[in-house]
Order: C-alpha cells, then sequence, then structure tokens
C-alpha cells in the first residue's frame, strides 16, 4: 500500500528544500506580480481518498491548461471535424511560434499550440449561444463548482500585450481557418486563459480525462475514443517543446500553463495538480516538473 500522504509531504519537504531557478512569467504584466514562493500539490484519486500539499488553496491563471477544457468541449459539439482545421502533431517549438503556421498554410500543428487553440476558440465562438458564458459554465459543471470564474484583470492585461496571439489569429484568418472576427476570437481565448483555480479545482476539472469521460457530478461528457484521443495529445503536445522530456521523466498525459500549473492523470486511477510560478527556460513549471517525476517514481505509477 502506498502512503500517498507520506508521498506529497516528502516531495513537498524536498523541494522546498533546494533552489527554485525558475523564472515567473512576465510577458503578461499581470502575472508578473504572482510570489514565486508558491508550491501546491494536490493528488485527486478515482473513487478514493485525496491528499495535498503547501498551497494548493490558492488560486492562479491556469493560461495554456485551459486549452484542454477547450478542445473537450469543442470536439463533442463537432466530433471528429475539428480534425479537418487542425493536426495532431507536436510541433517541437514553443507555443506561440509563427513560421510554422505559415509553412503548413495554417493548418496549426495542434490543439495545444496557441494557433490550434485559437482555431479551437473560434469553433466555440460558432457554436456556443453566449460563448464565455457557457464556456465557463462548462467548466463549473466539469469541476462541480460553481466559484470557478476568469480573473478580468489577467484577460485585459493579455489582451493589451498579445501581439503575437493577434499576429497567429490574422495568419489564421489569411488562411481561410478563422471563420469568426479576430477581436472576437481573441477575447474570448484571453478570457479562457485567464480562468482562475486552485490545484483542488483544476484536478476536479480534469476528472472526467481520468475517469472515461465522466465528470465530478457524474455526467459522461466524451466517449472513450474521445478521451483516448485527447489524452494521446495531452501526453504528445502538453509541454511546449519539453513534451518529450515530460514523457520521458514523469510519463503521464499532462497539460502546462505559464501562470506555473500542470495537470497530469493516470488514466482509472488520479489527477495531480501542481502550481508553482516559476518557469523553466522552455516555460514549464521548474519545480512542478520535478513533482511530478517524483510523485511516478516514487509510486512507480505511471502509463509506462
Ligand atoms: N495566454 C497565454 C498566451 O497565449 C497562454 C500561454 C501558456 O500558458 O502557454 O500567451
Amino acid at each position: 500500500m502506498i502512503d500517498y500522504k507520506q508521498v506529497l509531504e516528502d516531495i513537498h519537504t524536498e523541494l522546498l528544500g533546494i533552489e527554485d531557478t525558475g523564472e515567473v512569467a512576465s510577458y503578461i504584466p499581470e502575472l508578473a506580480s504572482v510570489s514565486q514562493d508558491n508550491f501546491g500539490i494536490y493528488l485527486n484519486r478515482i473513487n478514493e481518498e485525496n491528499y495535498c500539499a503547501g498551497n494548493w488553496k490558492t488560486r492562479f491563471s491556469v493560461q495554456s491548461i485551459s486549452k484542454v477544457l477547450s478542445l473537450a468541449k469543442a470536439l463533442s459539439l463537432v466530433g471528429t471535424s475539428i480534425w479537418n482545421r487542425m493536426d495532431v502533431e507536436p510541433s517541437g517549438d514553443p507555443f506561440n511560434h509563427l513560421s510554422l503556421l505559415e509553412m503548413e498554410e495554417g493548418i496549426p500543428r495542434n490543439p495545444l499550440i496557441n494557433a490550434g487553440a485559437i482555431v479551437v476558440a473560434d469553433i466555440l465562438i460558432s457554436e456556443l449561444k453566449n460563448p464565455k458564458e457557457d464556456f465557463l459554465a462548462y467548466v463549473r459543471g466539469l469541476a462541480n463548482d460553481a466559484t470557478i470564474n476568469y480573473n478580468e484583470r489577467v484577460a485585459t492585461s493579455e489582451k493589451a500585450t498579445g501581439f503575437k496571439n493577434y499576429a497567429t489569429a490574422y495568419l489564421l484568418k489569411s488562411f481561410g481557418n478563422l471563420n469568426n472576427p479576430v477581436d472576437q476570437v481573441l477575447d474570448f481565448y484571453f478570457h479562457q486563459c485567464a480562468l482562475e483555480m486552485n490545484c483542488e479545482q483544476l484536478s476536479n476539472a480534469f476528472y472526467l480525462f481520468a475517469n472515461r469521460g465522466i465528470c465530478m457530478r457524474n455526467k459522461a461528457h466524451l466517449t472513450l475514443t474521445q478521451v483516448k484521443r485527447i489524452n494521446a495529445i495531452m501526453l504528445t503536445c502538453g509541454f511546449y517543446d519539453e513534451a518529450g522530456e515530460f514523457a520521458f521523466e514523469v510519463g503521464l498525459p499532462g497539460k502546462s500553463g505559464v501562470g506555473g500549473g500542470i495537470v497530469a492523470l493516470l488514466p482509472n486511477e488520479y489527477i495531480l495538480a501542481t502550481w508553482a510560478p516559476g518557469l523553466n527556460p522552455k516555460g514549464n513549471s521548474y519545480l512542478g516538473m520535478q513533482a511530478l517525476e517524483r510523485f511516478t517514481t516514487k509510486t512507480g505509477a505511471s502509463i509506462f
């Protein structure tokens, strides 16, 4: 029997003892003010007791982690036709790289880089009656938590400085892969990225990916095939140009965000969410990556 409480406490103590060489993201000004001292972990086990350590109760900006949730919603609305507008290959490039998109004629490499997520946002705007409200309601429903919200200050801050995302959206538009106005699509995208959750809420929102498409409220949102596909995309594309390293070190599907969050899961077993805002040079949480590596090593539980 694994003593999960002890495992989490050990990881937390061990990592607090090392120097956090990560840096807090500053290209979105509102994120720059977050204290690097935060470090939280939450282990959400399917039908078993949950465990936590550190600042797991503090909410943070989930940023790119939201791309998995928007993909799930879009996939459940439009099905496999989504793959006519984007691919499922890892990019090996940073999340906001533009030249690849131009070379590949406006078809994003995958839904978890910015270009792909912007196309997903376009699909949701076309499909949802009140896109921002409906998407928020969807996330709240998944996590069974009505207190989850957008942080308007973060959304506004990113809107003011998100030049590369504007460039990406206009490039997509020029290739005919964006149906709605750029401003409307990006307003949705910036809000989606500005969702705030703590580690527990994040693990709850991702519960369905470890629980065969069935969310915290026991409602089925995705088919088994859709869950398999989304988990595969997280494994191959979830960590910017460090997805190979994450699979190598940790061995779980997951997704990180520049707010310092990481969520990873072992199907049918658990969801593990970490938050530490200092990012390594590839944009992944420095302590979070190590926490996950230590967790799968200490417990011996990964998809491999
Ligand atoms: N909103 C951020 C951007 O588009 C998300 C980046 C991330 O977390 O990877 O730049």
